[in-house]
C-alpha cells in the first residue's frame, strides 16, 4: 500500500475523539466528481445551505482513489469484514468518463478485493450514460442506480439542465441501455424523490415501466427549520402519497421491491431495515469527498454549512478515526442515539427517528424527532399492521417464498396462478403508461388513452379483461420498441368500452381491412388501411353504416358462419371457470416462430372449441394439480398451420402471456398434454419476469437428453418445468404406453435437474425452485 509511513492514529478533527474500539464502517460513498451536468432545484449538494462543494476539486485524483482504497482495505482487514459496499457518487460520477471510471473501479477492485468482498455501485442521473461506459460497468461489475422522479412532467418539475431543458429523454435512454440484455446485470434500480404535486400512481407506473430491479423513494430534504411543504395544511400528505403507492403495489402483487416499504415490512417481521431512512440499524456509512476528506452522510448538507464535515481525510486518518468521530459514532448506537420523544415512541423500532438529516433544528442540533414525524408515524402504522388477509405473501425477489415453493412443485394453487396473472397485468399497465406519453402526439392514440383512463375509473373490470389479453401485452411491447402502431391503443380502449356497454365515439385504425377489438373480434370495414370513426353503445359497434352487436356473448356459437355484416367474433371456449378464447382474428397473434392459421371456417372453429372444452375437462379429471394454471392463466389458444409432415407443434411466449399456439392434434388426450406443457412455459416465464432464478450473465450451456445441441440455462429450466408436468400427466394415465412415456419424461427431468443443481448457476431462489421440482419427482412412486 502506498503512504504506509504516513499512517498514524491521530485525534479526530475539531471535537473529535481519539480512536478506540469503534463499530466498523461497511459503506463508503466516494465523490468521484464534485460537479453535476444537471441543476435539480431539490439537490442537497448544490441547492442547500452547505456550499462546501465549491472548495472541492472537480474530480477525485487517481492518488486519492488509491488512498481511499487502501484505507478501506485496511479497515476491512482490521475488523475482519466479510464485505464492503462502495458507491461512486457525485455531483455526477459519469462526468469522470469511461476511462477514469474504468481506472477507478480497477484500483478499488485491485486493492480491496483481496481483503474482502467488494460490492461496487454507482448512483447517477444517467444523462451521460453511453454504451462505452456500460461496457466498463459490466466489465468491472459496477451496479448503477438511476435517479428518475416519474414520467416526463414529474421528472421535469425538478430534474432539469441549468438552461431549464428537460433531462427526461436522456434518462430514459440511459434506462433503455441498462434494460438491454448486454447491460442488464449492471442495472441496480431507480431512485425517486417524492413530490406531492405528482400523482403517486402515475409516478409508480412510470417507474415500473422502466423494469427496474428495485425502486427507492426518498422524501425531499427538510428539517425543523426548513419544514416539509404541506399543501393546504394537510397533516400527513407524504404518508398519504406513499400509502397510495403502497396500496397499488400490494394490489399488483409487489411486482418490484420498493426499498422503503420492504424495509418497514422487514422491521415488522423482526428483521433489520435495508434503508438508512427507517429502522434502528447502525448508519455505518462515511462519505469521501473528491479531495479525500471524510464527511458524514451527504443529506446533512441540507441542514447548515459545514454540517457534514469531520476534519478528517484519507491521507492522514484511518477509517477507524472516521468511525470514532462522535457525529458518526452516535449514529451507530441505535435506540440510545435518539431523542427522548423517539425513544418513547411506540413505532420507534420501525421508524428509527427517520433520516438523520431530517431531525435538525438550530439550537439543539439532531436531538429531535424527524420533521416528517407525523407522516412516518402514519406510514409505519399502516404498512406494518396491514391485515395479512389484505396482503399477498411476502416476496422473495418479488414472489413470496410460499408462491415460489408452490409453483416449484410443478403444479400450483389457484392463488399462485392469480398472483402470476396480477404480475402480468401490472406489467401491461406499466407498458401502457410508458406509451401514453408518446400517445399525446398521436391524435388517434391520444383519444384512446383518454377513454381507457376514464374507463379504468368507471369500469375497471372491463379494462382489466382487455388488458389481460395476451396480445395486448405483445402489441404494447412491440410498440415500445417502435415495431407496432401506437394507434392500436384506440382499439384496446374501444374493446373495453364495448365490454363496459357504455357509449363512446372515437377514431380507430384499420389494418388489413379490419378494425380489431382485442378479446372481442374484428370488424371488416372495406378500406385496407386508414382511420375510421367507431361508435360503441350498449355492446353494439357502429362504423359508418355498419352496426353489429360486438359484446362477448355474440361469439358464443362457434358454429355460426361469419355474418355478412362483416363482424368476425372471437369464439369463446365454454366451461366452468374457463376464460379461454379461440383466437384467430387478433393481428398481434403473430408472435410465434410458427405460421398461424388465418380466420377459421365455422365448422373448423366448432371442432377446435369442442375439442378444447373436452381437453380442459380431461385435465381436470386426470391431473387436477395443473387445472388451476390452465383455467386461470390460459386466455387464448391460437391455431397454428398444420405442417406438411403432419407433425404436432405448439408454442408459448412470455411476451404474449396467457396464450398458447397449437396445430390441430388428433385427439383430446394429446391436446390436454400440449396445453399442460405450454402452460408450464407460461408459468415459468411469469416467474422469471419478476424473479431471478439464475445468473443471467452466465452463458454456459448444458447438454440435455431432449435436444441434440446444448441448451442455455433458461432453456433447460423451461424444458425441465414442462417435462415435469408432462411426466405427471402420463403418470396418471393407464396402460404400458403411458407408463413408457412417463418413464422417459421423468428420466429427462431427473437428469436435467441434477445438471442444473451441479452447475452453480442458480440464485438462492433458483436453487429453491429446482429443489422443489426435485422433491416432486422424488415423491413419485
Ligand atoms: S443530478 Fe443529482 S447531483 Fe446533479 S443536480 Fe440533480 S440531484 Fe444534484
Ligand atoms: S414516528 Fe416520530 S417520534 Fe416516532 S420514532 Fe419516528 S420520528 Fe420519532
Amino acid at each position: 500500500m502506498s503512504r504506509p509511513s504516513t499512517l498514524r492514529s491521530e485525534p479526530a478533527g475539531p471535537g473529535g475523539q481519539p480512536t478506540g474500539r469503534v463499530a466498523p464502517l461497511t459503506q463508503y460513498v466516494l465523490k468521484l466528481a464534485s460537479r453535476c451536468d444537471l441543476a435539480c432545484d431539490h439537490c442537497y449538494v448544490y441547492e442547500h445551505p452547505d456550499q462546501s462543494w465549491r472548495r472541492q476539486p472537480r474530480m477525485m485524483a487517481p492518488a486519492t482513489v488509491l488512498a481511499v482504497a487502501e484505507r478501506i482495505a485496511e479497515h476491512a482487514a482490521t475488523h475482519g469484514l466479510d464485505a464492503v459496499r462502495v458507491v461512486l457518487h457525485g455531483g455526477e460520477p459519469l462526468l469522470a468518463g469511461a476511462a477514469r471510471l474504468d481506472a477507478t473501479a480497477t484500483t478499488l477492485r485491485r486493492v480491496i478485493s483481496p481483503v474482502t468482498r467488494l460490492d461496487l455501485r454507482m448512483q447517477s442521473n444517467g444523462v451521460l450514460l453511453t454504451p462505452a461506459i456500460c461496457d466498463v460497468l459490466v466489465a468491472r461489475d459496477v451496479k448503477v442506480g438511476i435517479s428518475l422522479d416519474g414520467d416526463r412532467a414529474a421528472n421535469d418539475r425538478h430534474r432539469r439542465h441549468a438552461n431549464g431543458a428537460s433531462s427526461h429523454h436522456q434518462v430514459l435512454r440511459a434506462l433503455a441501455l441498462l434494460r438491454s440484455p448486454a447491460y442488464r446485470s449492471s442495472y441496480a434500480g431507480i431512485l425517486c424523490t417524492v413530490d406531492l404535486t405528482n400523482d403517486p400512481i402515475r409516478v409508480y407506473e412510470a417507474l415500473l415501466a422502466e423494469e427496474p430491479p428495485r425502486i427507492d423513494f426518498l422524501l425531499p430534504h427538510a428539517n425543523w427549520d426548513s419544514p416539509p411543504f404541506r399543501p393546504d395544511g394537510l397533516a400527513t400528505p407524504y404518508a398519504d402519497w406513499l400509502l397510495a403507492v403502497h396500496r397499488r403495489w400490494l394490489a399488483d402483487g409487489r411486482p418490484v421491491p420498493i426499498r422503503l416499504l420492504e424495509s418497514l415490512l422487514a422491521t415488522a417481521a423482526g428483521h433489520g431495515s435495508h434503508s438508512e431512512a427507517v429502522g434502528l440499524g447502525p448508519a455505518d456509512l462515511v462519505v469521501v469527498e473528491t479531495d479525500g476528506t471524510f464527511e458524514q452522510v451527504d443529506s446533512l448538507k441540507s441542514a447548515f454549512d459545514g454540517a457534514a464535515a469531520t476534519g478528517l481525510d484519507v491521507f492522514r486518518h484511518r477509517v477507524d478515526d472516521a468511525a470514532a468521530h462522535p457525529a458518526i459514532a452516535v449514529r451507530q448506537t441505535g435506540l440510545a442515539g435518539l431523542c427522548g420523544t423517539c425513544r418513547a415512541c411506540p413505532v420507534v423500532r420501525h421508524c428509527g427517528g427517520g433520516l438523520y438529516a431530517h431531525r435538525y433544528r438550530a439550537g439543539d442540533g439532531f436531538d429531535n424527532p424527524s420533521a416528517y414525524c407525523a407522516d412516518l408515524l402514519k406510514l409505519v402504522r399502516v404498512v406494518t399492521t396491514a391485515p395479512a388477509a389484505e396482503e399477498p405473501p411476502r416476496p422473495a425477489d418479488s414472489l413470496s417464498p410460499q408462491v415460489l415453493d408452490d409453483l416449484a412443485s410443478g403444479t400450483g394453487t389457484a392463488g399462485s396462478a392469480e398472483q402470476l396473472a396480477d404480475v402480468h397485468l401490472a406489467l401491461v399497465r406499466a407498458l401502457l403508461v410508458a406509451l401514453s406519453e408518446r400517445a399525446a402526439s398521436d391524435p388517434v392514440a391520444a383519444e384512446g388513452w383518454r377513454l381507457l383512463v376514464h374507463l379504468d375509473d368507471t369500469h375497471p373490470g372491463a379494462v382489466r379483461a382487455v388488458l389481460a389479453h395476451p396480445f395486448v401485452r405483445w402489441w404494447a411491447r412491440r410498440c415500445r420498441d417502435g415495431a407496432a402502431e401506437l394507434s392500436h391503443l384506440a382499439c384496446v380502449a374501444a374493446a373495453a368500452a364495448v365490454r363496459a356497454r357504455v357509449r363512446a365515439d372515437l377514431p380507430v385504425p384499420v389494418r388489413d381491412g379490419v378494425v380489431s377489438l382485442p378479446t372481442l373480434g374484428a370488424l371488416a370495414v372495406g378500406p385496407e388501411r386508414g382511420v375510421v370513426r367507431l361508435v360503441t353503445d350498449d355492446g353494439e359497434v357502429r362504423v359508418g353504416v355498419r352496426r353489429v352487436t360486438a359484446d362477448a356473448g355474440r361469439g358464443s356459437d362457434p358454429a355460426r358462419e361469419d355474418a355478412p355484416d362483416g363482424w368476425l367474433p372471437v369464439r369463446p371456449v365454454h366451461g366452468d371457470g374457463v376464460r379461454l378464447l379461440l383466437e384467430d382474428t387478433d393481428p398481434y397473434r403473430d408472435c410465434y416462430d410458427l405460421p398461424v392459421e388465418p380466420r377459421l371456417s365455422a365448422a373448423a372453429a366448432q371442432r377446435w372449441v369442442r375439442q378444447l372444452e373436452r381437453a380442459v375437462r380431461r385435465i381436470d379429471a386426470e391431473t387436477a394439480g395443473y387445472a388451476a394454471g390452465v383455467r386461470i392463466l390460459l386466455r387464448a389458444v391460437v391455431p397454428l398451420r398444420t405442417e406438411p409432415t403432419g407433425r404436432s407443434r405448439s408454442a408459448a411466449a412470455g411476451t404474449a402471456f396467457g396464450a398458447v399456439a397449437v396445430t390441430a392434434v388428433p385427439d383430446d388426450a394429446a391436446l390436454a398434454v400440449l396445453l399442460v406443457h405450454e402452460v408450464q412455459h407460461l408459468k415459468l416465464s411469469a416467474v422469471l419476469d419478476v424473479c431471478d432464478l439464475f445468473d443471467p450473465d452466465d452463458t454456459r450451456t448444458l447438454s440435455v437428453p431432449w435436444r441434440e445441441e446444448p441448451c442455455p440455462v433458461r432453456g433447460v429450466l423451461h424444458g425441465v418445468y414442462a417435462h415435469l408436468a408432462v411426466a405427471d400427466v402420463w403418470r396418471h394415465r393407464p396402460g404400458p404406453a403411458a407408463e413408457g412415456h412417463h418413464r422417459r419424461y421423468r428420466a429427462w427431468t431427473d437428469t436435467a435437474v441434477d445438471a442444473l443443481l451441479d452447475l452453480d448457476v442458480l440464485t438462492a431462489a433458483g436453487e429453491r425452485f429446482v429443489q422443489g421440482m426435485r422433491a416432486t419427482v422424488d415423491g413419485w412412486p
